[in-house]
């Protein structure tokens, strides 16, 4: 919940406007200000105060506890111009906060900590436990100084400013050794514990074998992802207790599916009671990786649990990222934070070019030429099966014509893969156009460098025969210049000379132009492979110079 207070009237409607956009987020706490801050501090995560910073850290002075369980605290000017992140940056999510809010108002984000002032990706926002000195390690990535990753767990890290050796240690490992003097652990989520129990098995006793076999194979619990069992012990409260107390999810199996993993220790009594020859090592090992902890008994007599650790492969992360047609403002939110969110870009030069600025120090770069889409695809794949977090990139939408389908086509399962829409560039087009695309419509491809001919001309055929818009994609080079003439020619098979015909050049770069001509009046030799032509189908006008397809709404209709 995130607790709203304000003085003035300003602050007030500030605050209103606050409270409307996130109803179910946001709390209003009238009264005194002082009181008012004490209370939503007591009982929020977060606090937005439509008060001066000054009187704000008065307020909160006294309230201060530790930066990793205080609630982050946004301040907003009396004049709304400026969303403050004052305490709780990263651990309260106060400079998330100040952004959201800033969009929200209008007002600038001030977000004074140093990592993200400088683009860094801190320690303590990855989204990995943490243990050492994140202070003194966050400084020296900082300043500069030599910093080491050792990596024994792969996990897909975002992009960190490190070189080969350091006096400085960023560690991901899953092992228990402390943290050294100038040393980061962070604790990727590498450890599944399986876990069988009779029933009624105390939960002290459940939890206390686990801790017991993550100790003795020098294993960090803070590493542990899931405990793992069978489906009918899902509600065994010994071990839905021992979930909660590790805070992982409690995940279920089949007898079947648990009967079928091959296990180093089967045993009769499990067999009997549930199905199933292992319960702990198979629901451990169901989903792959390596046996750390073999089955092992509580030392309770008579002993009610079992246990077994296995460490999963890390996974890397391949996004597919569509960077829109060219403008800044085109290129959304979700892109942006993708591409700060790979430590490996992959793509052709010339994109690559267009988001260099957006991207962390220490992000590495696997740029190549036009006619490598192959080769692209594969390093991307290759590269997040090492584990690490990749970002493919393509403009427009990076599914259309362009490198997701390659990509997805090498991707086995053992990666994760998201998807970032994007503008494509008939949607471009079409904004510039007007409203060419109101009804039924394709994109159809002219290159027939990996596409025969006779493909693309019996879909030219049937969008005209289908009397739908159809935007054409790569319409015309230098080497492919009789494609277009002809496309359009069975197009004008069914359709009158003055249909509409939209033409777009760099939609939304600098040198973007675009003119609204006729089937009949387009002359081919003025387009290009930096230009979609979409043509209008039967119904389509220009309206006031606008490229109008109509919905075929009713009322519209009745007023002829
Ligand atoms: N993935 C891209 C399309 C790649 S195919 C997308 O979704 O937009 C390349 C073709 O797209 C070009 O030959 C051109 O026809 C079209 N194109 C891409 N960007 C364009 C832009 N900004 N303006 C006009 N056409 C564009």
């Amino acid at each position: 919940m995130i607790g709203l207070i304000s003085a003035t009237a300003a602050g007030a409607a500030a605050r209103d406007r606050l409270a409307a956009a996130w109803p179910d987020r946001t709390r209003v706490y009238e009264g005194p200000v002082g009181e008012a801050v004490r209370a939503a501090f007591a009982e929020c995560e977060q606090l937005v105060c439509f008060l001066a910073t000054g009187a704000t850290v008065r307020l909160l002075a006294p309230l201060l506890g530790d930066k990793t369980s205080d609630p982050g605290v946004v301040c907003v000017d009396e004049g709304g111009r400026f969303a403050v992140s004052l305490v709780g940056g990263h651990g309260g999510g106060a400079n998330e906060l100040s952004r959201a809010v800033g969009a929200l108002l209008g007002a600038e984000p001030v977000v004074t900590t140093a990592t993200d002032s400088v683009g860094l990706a801190a320690l303590d926002t990855l989204g990995l436990p943490y243990e050492g000195s994140v202070a003194l390690v966050s400084r020296a990535l900082l300043d500069g100084e030599p910093v080491a990753l050792e990596v024994e767990s792969p996990w897909p890290l975002p992009p960190l400013p490190v070189s080969a050796h350091g006096s400085y240690t960023v560690r991901l490992t899953d092992r228990a050794a402390p943290a050294g003097e100038r040393e980061v652990l962070l604790r990727p989520p590498s450890l599944v514990v399986g876990v069988g129990a009779s029933k009624g098995a105390p939960a002290a006793e459940v939890l206390g074998l686990i801790e017991e076999a993550l100790r003795e194979a020098g294993l960090s619990a803070r590493s542990v992802a899931e405990l793992a069992t069978v489906d009918a012990k899902s509600a065994e409260p010994g071990i839905v207790a021992a979930a909660e107390r590790l805070g992982v999810p409690l995940v279920t199996y089949s007898a079947e599916e648990l009967a079928a993993v091959e296990v180093p220790n089967p045993s009769e009594a499990p067999l009997a009671a549930v199905g199933t020859p292992s319960v702990a090592e198979a629901a451990a090992l169901v989903r792959g990786g390596e046996l750390l902890v073999p089955k092992r008994k509580s030392s309770a007599r008579p002993a009610m649990a079992t246990c077994a650790v296995v460490r999963r492969p890390g996974r890397g992360r391949l996004a597919v990222v569509g960077l829109g047609p060219g403008a800044r403002d085109l290129l959304t939110p979700r892109a942006a934070a993708e591409l700060r969110r790979a430590s490996v870009l992959v793509g052709l030069d010339q994109y690559v070019d267009q988001i260099r600025d957006l991207l962390r120090p220490g992000t590495r770069v696997l740029e190549s030429g036009l006619g490598a889409e192959e080769e692209r695809a594969r390093t991307a794949v290759a590269q997040a099966r090492l584990g690490h977090a990749v970002a493919l990139i393509g403009s427009g939408d990076a599914g259309v014509y362009a490198m997701a389908s390659p990509a997805l086509a090498e991707a086995s399962d053992d990666i994760d893969v998201v998807g970032v829409p994007g503008v494509t560039a008939a949607l471009a087009a079409g904004a510039i156009l007007g409203a060419p695309l109101g009804h039924d419509h394709v994109s159809i491809s002219l290159s027939d460098l990996h596409t025969p001919w006779e493909v693309i001309e019996r879909r030219v055929r049937a969008a005209a025969e289908a009397d739908l818009v159809v935007t054409f994609y790569n319409p015309r080079s230098r080497g492919r210049d009789w494609q277009l003439p002809k496309a359009l020619a069975l197009l004008a098979g069914h359709r009158e000379p003055t249909t509409p015909v939209g033409v777009v050049r760099n939609a939304s770069r600098p040198d973007e132009s675009s003119r609204v001509t006729t089937l009949g009046g387009l002359d081919p030799a003025t387009v290009d492979m930096m230009t979609v032509v979409t043509v209008g189908n039967t119904a389509t006008r220009i309206i006031a110079g606008r490229m109008v397809t109509p919905r075929g709404y009713r009322w519209q209709e009745d007023n002829r």
